[in-house]
């Protein structure tokens, strides 16, 4: 297997994909694939079901949350959120930290008004603003946060309370890397395809009351009401993908839930941060040390011409995706849940060997 330090679509645990091969033809005894099954029966609804409950209860159950499933990526949430959530005379409000939050505020100022409730966009998103500074307009309908900037490699180690007003967070990029409170949330989303499991489908975790009544003039796939009252079956859903998060949260829970993924991604993030802090300056963190995130570790070498010879070296020595985000350049290893200690010790001894060739 590739050393796949792609941002995502990212590597998925292989044990996931021998147990997919295996059912692949002939889901339990059915004489057909999952894929192949009608969304409305028992085989799938079972597996349906039971994805929204292994993923509620890798939070801890909390009370009043619902699981819902919808396609067209995180994307369509930036869209979804505001469309859903904005009403008359209210202000959405929004943490800058980076290129994921840009676009989700993009969609919401089409809709209605915004505020930029806290920015680091000063420090050219190298920082993350201090929850402290966080200033929210009269008005808001909902904050709404990045917890982890995928192209940037900043990541929240806290959140804000914001009392009353719901907390809305794009965990596109993080979600189930370590425990957190769902409670402090109204509702979290994330493409599926970095720790979930393959791309076309976004999870959306919501508190209940959040969505009972959706505005009665939006569109029926893009009305939340619309997946709480159809348990996500209004539609055909993205079956095969819903499949593959359910066996995704089960090698979670095989690993030791959110607790024993977070120790191993911190194992795997240190090390490589290690490596560059101790090179003596060949290679320097894009981002303050305090905000760097545990998933997408961004990095430089002294000039572009050098990134680019690492970057084909690396690829002869059968390392994937370490090129940085074509907006901001530099070098990128995203080390999502699924990604292999042995794959972050390959990087590192690599960025050793690059740099010995080099001085
Ligand atoms: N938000 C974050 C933090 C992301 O990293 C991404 C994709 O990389 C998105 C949103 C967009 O997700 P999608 O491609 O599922 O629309």
């Amino acid at each position: 297997r590739a050393y796949n330090f792609n941002a995502g679509p990212a590597a998925l645990p292989l044990e996931v994909l021998e147990r997919a091969q295996a059912e692949f033809v002939n889901y339990g005894d059915t004489g057909m694939s999952i894929m192949e099954m009608s969304h409305r029966g028992a085989v799938y609804e079972a597996v349906h079901n039971e994805a929204q409950e292994r993923l509620l209860s890798l939070l801890g159950n909390p009370s009043g949350y619902k699981v819902l499933f919808i396609q067209g990526g995180a994307s369509t949430q930036f869209a979804m959120i505001p469309m859903n959530f904005l009403g008359q005379g209210q202000v959405a409000n929004y943490v800058m930290t980076g290129s994921w939050a840009e676009k989700a505020i993009k969609e919401a100022r089409l809709i209605g008004e915004t505020h930029v409730a806290a920015s680091s966009e000063a420090s050219k998103y190298m920082a993350l603003p201090e929850l402290q500074d966080i200033k929210l307009s009269d008005h808001a309908a909902y904050l709404h946060l990045t917890s982890n900037e995928t192209i940037e490699g900043t990541q929240f180690k806290e959140f804000p309370d914001t009392g009353s007003v719901p907390l809305i967070c794009d965990m596109s990029s993080d979600i189930l890397s370590r425990p957190f409170d769902l409670s402090q949330f109204a509702m979290v989303y994330a493409g599926a395809q970095k720790n979930l499991g393959p791309s076309g489908v976004a999870v959306v975790i919501v508190r209940e009351d959040m969505i009972t009544d959706s505005p009665k003039h939006l569109p029926s796939m893009l009305r939340y009401d619309t997946y709480l009252k159809n348990n996500s079956l209004y539609n055909t859903p993205p079956s095969f993908g819903i499949y593959m998060i359910n066996e995704v949260l089960k090698w979670i829970q095989e690993k030791g839930g959110l607790e024993g993924v977070q120790e191993l991604n911190r194992k795997k993030a240190a090390l490589i941060y290690d490596a560059i802090d101790s090179s003596g300056g060949f290679y320097r963190g894009c981002v303050n040390a305090e905000v760097r995130s545990d998933m997408n570790i961004t990095f430089r070498l002294g000039t572009e011409e050098l990134e680019k010879e690492f970057v084909k070296a690396s690829e002869q020595e059968g390392f994937v995706g370490l090129k940085g985000h074509r907006s901001v350049g530099g070098l990128r290893a995203s080390v999502y849940n699924a990604l292999p200690y042995e794959s972050a010790q390959a990087l590192v001894q690599f960025m050793q060997q690059f740099q010995n060739s080099r001085s």
